[in-house]
């Protein structure tokens, strides 16, 4: 039996018997354009047999494309409503028993789960986008590439470059684990209800090796959090605070890093801030 994907009139006939109504508090704007969901699934090159983790699946159009592939899927829903209800609609929808595993929780919450994935999918609401990716790059190792559906402002920091406008915390932190890319623009009218902010896909690769161990990423972390906390300040006051030293003991740091003492976080990129966090340690 072929997996059939949800059409718009079914999804909101499905939010109808459930008595959902969309909430902003979780960010529920469901897809319900086929070509969008398909583009997403084709973009994460997810194929037959892949482990995929799919975060917020709400009343399931994305999982459901995902699942058309042959792939198994490990969905996280916050939304108890809705993740009771995905199992069914998969059956529906021609799913295989065992191909589906619906976990009902907080996506920053999860600290395990029941296969291994290696791509990540996710259609994600704007306040957790970042901090879940980052808490499924770190927590999830086998994890190698993913799309995500995220704001348009969201989208571009992740992929930003030192020295850009947008780069910033968010951005030096999601090159630790990965390169990224803006992968498209998604129209507001793909979604139910239509939301008022622009959407965007934004696909990953983690590195083939890790740039370091987890000491030392918490430590450069820890920098980089001081270093775009006092943005506009130099880089040098906001470690002279971390370490708890001098503005001169810092620009020592930075000298043994290579980094200019006048430089501003903005212009860092990820692997400086590696540079400075083990040159403090020394
Ligand atoms: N994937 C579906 C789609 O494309 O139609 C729904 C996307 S909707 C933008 C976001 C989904 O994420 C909602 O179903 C919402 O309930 C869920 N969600 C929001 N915060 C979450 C969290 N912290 N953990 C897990 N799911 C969450």
């Amino acid at each position: 039996m072929t997996v059939t994907l949800l059409g718009a009139a079914e999804i909101r006939a499905l939010a109808a018997e459930l008595d959902v109504t969309p909430t902003k508090k979780w960010g529920q704007n469901f897809v319900v354009d086929a070509n969008t969901v398909r583009k997403i699934v084709h973009l994460a090159r997810v194929a037959d047999a892949d482990r995929v983790v799919e975060i917020g699946p709400g009343l399931g159009s994305l999982t459901l494309a995902i699942l058309e592939t042959g792939a198994t899927v490990t969905a996280v829903e916050i939304d108890r409503r809705l993740a009771q209800r995905l199992p069914q609609t998969a059956a529906d929808h021609g799913v295989r028993e065992g191909a589906l595993d619906v976990i009902p929780e907080d996506a920053l919450r999860v600290t395990e789960l029941p296969a291994q994935p290696e791509v990540l999918v996710a259609n994600l609401p704007y306040n957790v986008s970042v901090p879940v990716l980052l808490h499924f790059l770190e927590t999830f190792p086998h994890l190698q590439r993913g799309v995500v559906m995220v704001q348009a402002e969201v989208g571009e920091r992740l992929a930003a470059p030192p020295g850009s406008k947008t780069y910033g915390a968010p951005s030096a932190k999601a090159a630790w684990w990965g390169s990224w890319r803006l992968a498209g623009t998604v129209s507001r009218q793909v979604f139910w209800p239509v939301p008022n902010v622009d959407s965007v896909l934004v696909a990953f690769e983690r590195h083939e090796q890790p740039l370091a161990g987890e000491d030392e990423r918490r430590r450069t972390f820890a920098i980089v959090d001081a270093a775009f906390q006092q943005r506009r300040k130099m880089l040098r006051q906001a470690l002279a605070t971390l370490m708890g030293g001098s503005a001169a003991q810092a620009s020592a740091v930075l000298e043994a890093a290579g980094v200019a003492p006048t430089a501003r976080g903005e212009e860092l990129s990820i692997d400086q801030f590696l540079g400075i966090a083990r040159a403090a340690d020394r």
